[in-house]
């Protein structure tokens, strides 16, 4: 378990090894962790902005690093 803040909202997560951004954040405790619902949002608002396909979120993830 580990304990992490949003990069958008600042609210406090703890995240386990489910969360695909786990072993980022273990191995770089300074990297930018977005919880799910603003992950979500971020996919929604990049839909209705550049038509992006969700798959294609990956973009978001570098940006992050
Ligand atoms: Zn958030």
């Amino acid at each position: 378990m580990l304990k992490t803040i949003c990069f958008f909202c600042k609210k406090n997560y703890t995240i386990d090894r489910s969360d695909t951004q786990y072993q980022r954040i273990l191995k770089n405790p300074k990297a930018r962790y977005v919880c799910k619902s603003c992950n979500q949002s971020m996919q929604r608002e990049a839909q209705t902005t550049t038509g992006l396909n969700p798959d294609h979120i990956d973009k978001y993830d570098k940006y992050l690093r």
